[in-house]
């Protein structure tokens, strides 16, 4: 709870960038603490984040429309990042990204790994 509550101004951007996506849905589950928004698209997206099916941010998860199986799970798992390292995650995140890049970093192969999603690029 300590937590969702350090967590909580992410949590806030992550509802705001529902919103700019398009909320076709949205519910909320209590392990771990999340809003989960179906979104209508990431039209907003650039970079290495082009072609993502799903992101995190603070205790907000958006599906897009191209979700496949596990990806669920694989953003739960960032959810519990965060709550493990709270406020500071997003740093943590940023530091790994420079050093390993998006798949290799291990908060992504972590998530990967536990989840069983796959990577497509
Ligand atoms: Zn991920």
């Amino acid at each position: 709870m300590l937590s969702f509550i350090l967590n909580f101004p992410y949590t806030v951007i992550g509802l705001v960038v529902g919103l700019v996506s398009g909320v076709k849905g949205m519910r909320f589950t209590k392990d771990p603490y999340a809003f989960i928004i179906n979104v209508k698209n990431f039209w907003w997206v650039f970079g290495y984040m082009k072609g993502a099916r799903a992101m995190t941010i603070g205790h907000v998860v958006l599906l897009g429309p191209k979700l496949e199986d596990k990806d669920l799970e694989h953003e739960l798992i960032h959810v519990e990042q965060y709550q493990r390292m709270p406020l500071i995650q997003p740093v943590l995140y940023y530091i790994e990204q420079m050093r390993r890049g998006y798949r290799n970093n291990k908060y992504e192969d972590e998530a990967y790994r536990r989840a069983g999603n796959v990577y497509k690029g």
